[in-house]
């Protein structure tokens, strides 16, 4: 991993450790679809023995892929399973009990130095007995749960994420300990990938040159599920960065892989293009969102949500704000646009109508469109792309109008040629998810060629919208892919809430495993449902627990009874 290693794919399972035969064969399955490293729930010691017998197994299968302990809240256990698997992953959020357990308040300077040394000494045991072992260890935060020393001084912001990884990588460093990987996920792709870049900077800066593992926490499954990840791990892979990604759906763990292969394979294809000249505007930050300031032109661009485009004039279930047919464009209204050419510059300039949709690639940026842009303020640029990697040339094109001061909103315009429709979806997320990551694109037009329903195109188009978080118009599931500690059915109980609930345009709503990470990991989802025992739910409200233990035959409906109390039922 890492160095000119290729991008490694990895997966975990969803089994109870303890069921050692049903771990194994998920194991098995999970490295025949080409999962190069798989991951294990070790909660206690019981499941380290377990994860010792199920990594015999497998090696005496033949099946030789290294197997990871994923192991919060118990330092112990992470120490026992380095001495018997590959990797051991823990998590700086709870690796040591906090010192103000018992009371509350500000850490002090002090309280703060002693917390640390405590996680140094407890970490350095750890290393010690991974140097021992050859045991690698991957350091990986999630927003939602960091310690809460870290919460205390940074909140649970970007920089608290950077600065909880930064802490023990600095301790690997003084140990010369190079074993290790690190990650920050997220469920808010935005944010995820902002965090990332933070993070790889201040690598960079402290000469930190460890693997990097990516990754969308409670992405969720279906269609939701593999544009968030496409957006959030493929924005990352595109900028260079990314040793190792898992792909996490709310499905069986093999339906991960193939989503990872194509999003690696995708991201390689654009390797050796042909270069792009331009310079990156000087205001725009790679850290943090912000959208470029354009003016308004009918509803596109200013403060206007972006729009989506469709090439099939049909009813959708979520409608789209205009439709396009070769040269002309009409708006839900029925009226009618024209479509110009750079060569047609003279004739654009005659149209008495309300906006002119300018057809331009990165190349065809001249001085006299240049003039028209600044001169204008009806025009609408539609972006198009024959690049071999159109994102990055697309990319140029936003900061060159930056940097010319131009303010004409664009609509990002992308075609392919796909049958498959997982495909398109990964493809699509990448290539516009990361322009509107980058807070470019007023508008969003996709075309396909081949045998995919436009009412799944236009769905892709509201979902690559959503997962950007530019325009929210439907519910935002967050579920987690559900591991050894899940206490319930997750993709029953997933499509079951989803069958109720999809009508609400705008509700997070989470669906978490266990208690153990659920309630911090659901991020800000508006209501959650966490497994919390054999048979029970637990429902929140935002952060806020306000049914406990229920019996699950019940948690559905008390849910929807919770969302119709709070008025967010529509
Ligand atoms: S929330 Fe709990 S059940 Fe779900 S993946 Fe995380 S640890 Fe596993």
């Amino acid at each position: 991993m890492g160095g000119n290693s290729p991008v490694r794919l990895q997966s975990m399972t969803n089994t109870d450790t303890n069921d050692i035969d049903a771990s194994v064969l998920q194991c098995i399955r999970l490295i025949k679809a080409g999962a190069e490293l798989v991951r294990f729930t070790t909660q206690g010691l019981r499941e380290v023995e377990s994860l010792k017998k199920i990594h015999h197994l497998l090696n005496e299968k033949n099946y030789l892929a290294p197997l990871v302990a994923d192991v919060h809240f118990n330092p112990l256990v992470a120490e026992a399973a380095a001495q018997c698997v590959e990797k051991v992953r823990i998590n700086p959020g709870n690796y040591v009990k906090s010192i103000k357990a018992n009371h509350s308040g500000d850490y002090t300077e002090k309280e703060f130095n002693l917390e640390y040394q405590k996680l140094k000494e407890q970490f350095i045991r750890l290393i010690n007995i991974c140097k021992e072992h050859r045991t690698a260890i991957r350091i990986g935060v999630n927003h939602g749960s960091l310690s809460e020393r870290i919460m205390n001084r940074y909140g649970d912001t970007p920089e608290g994420l950077v600065a909880s990884c930064i802490e023990f990588l600095q301790i690997c460093k003084e140990e010369n300990f190079s074993d290790v990987v690190v990650s920050i996920k997220a469920s808010n792709t935005v944010l995820m990938i902002h965090a990332v870049r933070k993070l790889v900077k201040e690598m960079e800066q402290k000469g930190f040159h460890y693997p990097i593992h990516l990754g969308v926490t409670e992405a969720g499954e279906g269609e939701d599920g593999r544009i968030k990840s496409a957006v959030g791990i493929g924005t990352l892979l595109a900028d260079g960065i990314g040793d190792t990604i898992r792909v996490s759906l709310s499905e069986e763990p093999e339906d991960e892989i193939p989503v990872a292969q194509q999003l690696v394979s995708y991201i390689a294809e654009r390797k050796q293009h042909e270069k792009i000249f331009a310079q990156i505007n000087p205001s725009w930050s790679p850290f943090e969102y912000s959208r470029r300031k354009t003016q308004a032109v009918a509803n596109i661009g200013g403060n206007h949500p972006p729009v989506v485009f469709t090439s099939t004039q049909k009813k959708f279930s979520i409608s789209p704000d205009y439709y396009i047919e070769g040269r002309k464009i009409y708006n839900d209204t029925g009226k009618i646009f024209s479509v110009y050419l750079p060569n047609e510059i003279p004739l654009l300039k005659k149209d008495p109508s309300e906006i002119k949709f300018l057809r331009l690639t990165y190349p065809d940026l001249t001085s006299e469109v240049f003039s028209l842009l600044k001169e204008r303020k009806d025009v609408v640029i539609l972006l198009f792309t024959k690049h071999k990697n159109g994102a990055a040339e697309q990319r140029a094109f936003f900061h060159t109008l930056m940097n010319e001061d131009i303010s004409a909103p664009v609509i990002i315009v992308r075609n392919y040629w796909e049958n498959n429709l997982e495909s398109l979806q990964i493809k699509a997320s990448v290539d516009i998810g990361m322009l509107f990551v980058d807070g470019f694109g007023d508008g969003i037009l996709l075309q396909n060629e081949g045998a995919i329903l436009s009412e799944d195109i236009n769905s892709l188009s509201f979902g690559i919208l959503q997962a950007t978080r530019v325009r929210i118009s439907k519910t935002e599931y967050i579920s987690c892919p559900g591991c050894g500690r899940t206490l319930f059915d997750l993709q029953k109980v997933v499509t079951q809430i989803k069958a109720k609930t999809s009508q609400l345009r705008g509700l997070k709503i989470a669906v978490m495993g266990c208690i153990v990470n659920g309630p911090g990991e659901m991020a800000d989802a508006d209501y959650g449902y966490v497994g919390t025992g054999k048979g029970k739910v637990s429902l929140y409200k935002g952060k806020q627990c306000v049914l406990k233990n229920i019996p699950e035959e019940e948690a559905v409906n008390k849910l929807i009874e919770l969302i119709k109390i709070n008025g967010d039922w529509q």
